[in-house]
């Protein structure tokens, strides 16, 4: 589906999906097998144990044949009733989706407003918790990593603000562009309801989503009203004791996420994490030299799985990124929302090395001096020194 025949890969560095490792291609390149044979519940069984360990949880982990937005509706539908109030911090698009998803599905969602240049603010989640006397509030969602501005919110701290105004609203958290790039706990930091995704951090295609589900979660689940059938946790928990899953699971897939989970773990998760920091902060350092400005401007929000990059009053962050797919068969994200043409993101998860920045960050600054960008031509460098100096 090439639009035109280029010699040599594709670099596709869209904060997800990502590039899918040749180990894992290899993995989904086996025969479907039958998925309520005997063998299937060994693979299954393994696989739904093996994968707790990323969102470093005991508690269940539910695997859907869907994409993230999927993962999304099953924690809503899952833990809330219709009217329910449920408290979202608007750090950019993907919050903004969720909190639609969660207007259609009758629920009442309240939006702590954001500017979209850092994360979720604990002070402001606490305060409005502690104005709720009633404890109306029976959720608060938050995105881990708002992909459409590379910025992260603290969820520990989030969990200690709902600590602090003692309330006991669950915790919703959205780690589609952060699990398996960016620390993260489920247990310890008290979350309710994990989502995720395959197609970023995990390394594989789109296709999977998960919810990893707390005690809380569960019970909650038992009085919560809003209809489901898909989605329903009861029946997946059910056949995933013996390895099974209640419908078609997405067979390859699995064979799939068994090796990412595997390449994952073998790295070690601290490795991986502090891997994406290192390309995070090489990436910051060169866009700072080219004299750009990053559009999360809260340094302890910064995101370690992409980097959004705001463009020059004047000039196109579209245009930008069509001139480098143009030239260099690179593509990149694009602004989301009210940051469409305003910024371009550049993703370093995944499958990521040092040269495949290098090669990332080069084909950036070529594309600012084709499109007529204006900038300093020593961000490459600035990020060349970075990572050979932390060698
Ligand atoms: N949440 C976040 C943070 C995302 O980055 C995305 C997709 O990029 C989604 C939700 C939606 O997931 P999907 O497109 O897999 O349905």
């Amino acid at each position: 589906y090439q639009s035109k025949p280029a010699a040599g890969r594709h670099f596709l560095q869209i904060p997800g999906p990502t590039n899918v490792p040749d180990r894992v291609l290899r993995a989904m390149d086996n025969p479907t097998m039958d998925h309520r044979g005997p063998d299937f519940g060994k693979l299954g069984a393994s696989i739904l144990a093996k994968v707790k360990q990323v969102f470093k949880t005991q508690s269940h982990v539910i695997i859907y044949p869907a994409s993230g937005t999927g993962a999304w509706e099953a924690a809503l539908v899952n833990t809330l009733s219709p009217g329910d109030r449920v408290l979202m911090s608007e750090t950019g698009w993907f919050a903004s989706l969720w909190r639609e998803m969660a207007e259609r599905l009758q629920l009442r969602p309240e939006f702590l407003q954001g500017d979209w240049r850092s994360g979720a603010d604990p002070a402001a989640i606490e305060a409005y918790l502690r104005g709720d006397k009633g404890h109306e509030i029976k959720a608060v969602c938050v995105v881990h990593n708002e992909t459409s501005t590379g910025c992260t919110s603290r969820i520990d701290e989030v969990r200690k603000a709902i600590d602090a105004a003692g309330h006991p609203a669950l915790l919703l958290v959205d780690t589609i562009s952060s699990l398996g790039s960016i620390d993260y706990r489920h247990d310890e930091w008290g979350v309710d309801v994990t989502v995720a995704g395959s197609q970023k951090g995990l390394m594989l295609p789109p296709g999977l989503s998960f919810n990893a589900v707390s005690a809380k979660a569960l019970k909650a689940s038992e009085t919560a009203k809003l209809p489901r059938s898909f989605w329903d946790w009861k029946p997946m928990i059910a056949a995933n004791a013996t390895g099974f899953f209640p419908y078609t699971p997405a067979t390859n897939m699995l064979y799939a996420l068994d090796a990412a989970v595997d390449m994952l773990l073998e790295e070690g998760l601290d490795n991986v994490f502090h891997r994406h920091d290192r390309h995070a902060e090489a990436t910051r350092r060169a866009v700072r030299a080219w004299g750009l400005e990053i559009q999360c401007d809260e340094p302890r929000h910064y995101s370690s799985s992409l980097t959004a990059v705001r463009v020059p009053e004047g000039n196109s962050a579209n245009a930008l990124r069509a001139a480098i797919l143009e030239k260099f068969n690179m593509s990149l994200g694009n602004g989301l929302g009210q940051l469409n043409d305003r910024v371009f993101r550049i993703g370093h998860l995944g499958d990521f090395n040092d040269l495949a920045l290098m090669g990332t960050l080069s084909g950036v600054e070529m594309g600012l001096r084709v499109a007529g960008v204006p900038h300093r031509p020593e961000g490459v460098r600035a990020a060349m020194d970075y990572l050979a100096g932390n060698a």
